[in-house]
């Protein structure tokens, strides 16, 4: 019935999507976790979309276009789960929003008046419940972003860590080698179990 409905063109509700990490830095055992948007909830005019259509392989219900981008929605229940091929077409930036079947009758029984399809389409073009991003086009920027900054945080913990401290002098008693630096971790030998540190004489 939905993709009857989407023929004469749909509007969809989309939720916000944002990626998120975490890192923990070796050297002060602190732990951060940082969350960055890829994009806040919006709607999407889909006209003219191409149902049951092939996209990289995959036959997808809706497929349509925003700006250049591919855009995609699957339709989910028991028994249909996501193909992977979906999610690594070979292609870097479409979108796919994936649209749970399963829960909708509750939904629609909650609407009193109206026609079903009618009930059916405000729900998909208002509600953000039972849907999610599966791909965004720009998920892989804002993932590139999001790295950065966990970089960026662990060598401010680095200099944190080693604000004010002096190098010191080390030697492995394994492979004899001396180094003069922050770290007891003999880069030969990948261990600091037998280093000893020598402090310099100030
Ligand atoms: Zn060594």
């Amino acid at each position: 019935m939905l993709l009857q409905l989407a023929a004469d063109g749909l509007a969809i509700r989309t939720p916000g999507y944002s990626v998120s990490g975490e890192i923990q830095c070796p050297l002060t055992n602190k732990k951060k976790h940082i969350a960055v948007p890829v994009t806040e909830e919006s709607t999407v005019n889909l006209e003219q979309p191409q149902l049951e259509a092939m996209f990289s392989g995959t036959r997808v219900d809706i497929l349509s276009y925003i700006s250049k981008y591919p855009f995609i929605v699957y339709l989910s229940h028991k028994g249909r789960s996501v193909p992977d091929s979906i999610r690594k077409p070979g292609i870097v930036e479409f979108g796919c929003i994936v649209l749970y079947l399963d829960n909708l009758q509750q939904y629609m029984s909650q609407e009193k008046r109206g026609r079903y399809s009618q009930v059916l389409r405000n729900f998909v073009a208002h509600s953000t419940a039972e849907r999610h991003w599966l791909v965004h086009p720009r998920e892989t920027r804002v993932i590139e972003i999001l790295n950065g900054q966990l970089e960026f945080w662990l060598t401010q913990q680095e200099k944190e860590y080693y604000k004010g401290k002096d190098p010191a002098s080390y030697r492995c008693a394994m492979c004899k080698a001396t180094w003069c630096g922050y770290s007891r971790e003999c880069e030969s030998c990948g261990t600091h179990l037998y280093t000893s540190e020598k402090r310099p004489q100030r």
